[in-house]
């Protein structure tokens, strides 16, 4: 495995990582030019197991608007976002929804939840 260049989007600053295994076996990793720990941790996982919070909205029936913030309460494999978006287009929730009200449970197996982001 050779070197990966990547940019970590913890936060604002987007530094920009390089990733490269530590042994032969790729088991362990080593990082550079990360301002502080949270881009180490980001850059070895985006290699490994790559995961992301997914945002987005489901329709409501019975608000005054026609669809509600909802987001994971965790971050899921970045190969399940697709099907998880899908799975989001087939929601429909009724009003009264108050903000942390779980809309799936256990989203794809995967233990994560999605979850309303405000009270409609
Ligand atoms: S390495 Fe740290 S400071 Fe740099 S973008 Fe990531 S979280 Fe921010």
């Amino acid at each position: 495995m050779e070197v990966k260049d990547m940019v970590c989007i913890v936060c604002p600053l987007g530094c920009k990582l390089q990733v490269k295994p530590a042994n032969d076996r790729a088991t362990e990793f080593m990082v550079e030019g990360n301002k502080c720990p949270r881009g180490a941790e980001y850059g070895v996982k985006e290699l490994t197991n790559p995961t992301r919070v997914i945002t987005s909205t489901v329709r409501i029936k019975n608000a005054h608007l026609n669809r509600i913030p909802v987001k994971t309460n965790g971050a899921i494999p970045k190969g399940l976002m697709e099907e998880c978006m899908r799975k989001l287009n087939f929601v429909e929730v009724k009003s009264p929804v108050k903000v942390g009200d779980v809309i799936i449970k256990d989203v794809l197996g995967t233990g994560i939840d999605i979850v309303a982001t405000r009270s409609m």
